[in-house]
């Protein structure tokens, strides 16, 4: 405080030099060292709330640069709070990606009963609870480690909101860490009216409600769903549905955002809670020729939206472009509490960079089944497991972001490098092959639920590096 009023004597003697103005001036100085002093001294929220909004790929928010208007209240937290424009997933499905996440480790390497983010959490005496949508981040899976209350619910935001709006009310005294996780844009893209005709309302052909997940199914070539000549083939027209109706899911799972801050505001927490939004992975729609999620690395499955949000204790609309991953979600949120971060934790905190640091440069790995990738901005290299045989693609995300061609061949330096990077990082043989999901010892409703949600088992190899002879 003595900088920012020895700047405004300076200003006042100014002052009486210069007419007019400079007491303004000298206010907006004021305000800025304000602003500044906050920016580097980030007083620790009361409260915390996660976010995942599970399948969300970060293109297809207006803060990410979608033309289409899906996402009026995230792109608005956005504008208030601090968005990653260049976030990761450690995997391209929900259980690999979210262990990932709560015990800040790469997929193959969070199987460890290592400390989870909810653990940690708790035994600095907050609060612990998690309102999901059951399937793969279901207590059957051991996500509910840490937490004091754990609800698997599969009916969705609309369905479920009443209850987290409950407990927020009930806990609005005390500390927490409030995890909240949804399907509603995940398969089937079945979202409520008026949602499901939001985008494309005029379509008049085969996709809607349960066929667009058995359409999808085929589209995949699933076991059991392989087109037998019998289902018609998808046309532009139901390919554009299709993405459609997911972006509609995505403007009804917006309006929960609303929600939440409305109920936040009439509570007085909005200002003491950081809100995190993230999703574990993205969505393909035929950028590499297929559909859904799970098997591949490419950006449109590991691309998501990661966005900060503490209202008033951090510069409004700030981006970083520095690429990140969700592996530095659980460090950010205990840097942020000020709880001291565990060592197994492998991600980073954030609050270096939201404060404007330069940050080291790194590797960022990724893996799902026999595959696994590094980001080093702007080279990204995937690397296939076949048996003995490991295939591998190159490709540059600044001057080809949808990786469509492989520069192996010319930049066999950047990949040898990449290559011996990746190694080690992911460990060698079985163990870093992450399932997707894995239906062994699963109870038979869960099981429905995760058919439900188009988790057959698909026993085709993943194939995300370019076929080679
Ligand atoms: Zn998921």
């Amino acid at each position: 405080m003595g900088l920012t009023h020895q700047v405004i004597r300076t200003f006042s003697r100014a002052d009486k030099k210069r007419s007019g103005g400079s007491f303004l001036t000298a206010v907006f100085f004021f305000l800025i060292l304000v602003g500044w002093g906050c920016r580097s001294e980030v007083s620790p929220p009361r409260s915390v709330i996660l976010i995942s909004l599970d399948t969300l790929r970060a293109d297809h928010l207006g803060a990410y640069g979608y033309a289409r208007p899906t996402s009026p209240n995230l792109d608005a937290l956005a504008a208030s709070g601090v968005v990653f424009e260049m976030a990761l997933a450690q995997a391209s499905s929900t259980l690999p990606s979210h262990r990932s996440l709560f015990r800040s480790r790469l997929p193959s390497r969070a199987e460890a009963p290592t400390p989870t983010l909810a653990e940690v959490v708790a035994q600095n005496g907050l609060t612990t609870a998690a309102f999901t949508g059951g399937g793969n981040v279901s207590t059957a899976f051991g996500f509910d480690r840490g937490f004091e209350t754990y609800v698997d619910d599969p009916r969705g935001f609309g369905e479920s909101f009443d209850d987290i709006e409950i407990w927020i009310r009930t806990h609005a005294q005390d500390r927490f860490m409030l995890f909240l996780h949804t399907y509603d844009i995940h398969l089937p893209y079945d979202p409520p009216a008026p949602y499901r005709d939001q985008f494309g309302a005029d379509y008049d052909g085969q996709i809607n409600g349960r066929k667009t997940l058995d359409a999808l199914r085929r589209e995949r070539g699933f076991k059991g769903y392989r087109n037998q000549g019998s289902e018609p083939e998808l046309e532009e027209a139901d390919r554009a549905k299709i993405i459609d109706l997911y972006d509609g899911g995505i403007l009804y799972t917006d309006t929960f955002i609303e929600r939440l801050r409305l109920l936040l505001r009439e509570l007085e927490l909005l200002d003491e809670t950081a809100l995190v939004v993230f999703s574990d992975h993205g969505e393909e729609f035929w950028e590499h020729g297929s559909v859904l999620h799970s098997h591949t690395l490419y950006q449109e499955l590991i691309h998501v939206p990661l966005i900060f949000s503490f209202p008033g204790h951090w510069a409004a609309g700030e981006r970083i472009e520095t690429p990140v991953q969700l592996l530095d979600v659980a460090p950010t949120v205990l840097d942020l509490l000020r709880i001291p971060i565990p060592k197994t934790f492998e991600g980073r905190s954030l609050l270096g960079l939201i404060r404007g640091e330069e940050a080291e440069p790194r590797g960022i790995a990724s893996e799902i089944r026999n595959l696994s990738s590094r980001v080093e901005y702007p080279w990204k290299l995937i690397e296939e497991q076949r048996g003995e045989i490991t295939v591998r693609a190159l490709f540059n995300l600044e001057t080809d972001p949808f990786e469509t061609r492989d520069v192996l061949k010319e930049r066999r330096d950047v990949g040898e490098r990449m290559s011996a990077g990746l190694n080690g990082e992911v460990q060698d043989g079985a163990n870093a092959f992450v399932p997707s999901v894995d239906f062994e010892g699963v109870e038979p409703a869960l099981r429905e639920q995760l058919e439900a949600l188009g988790y057959v088992e698909d026993e085709r190899p993943a194939s995300s590096a370019p076929e080679r002879p």
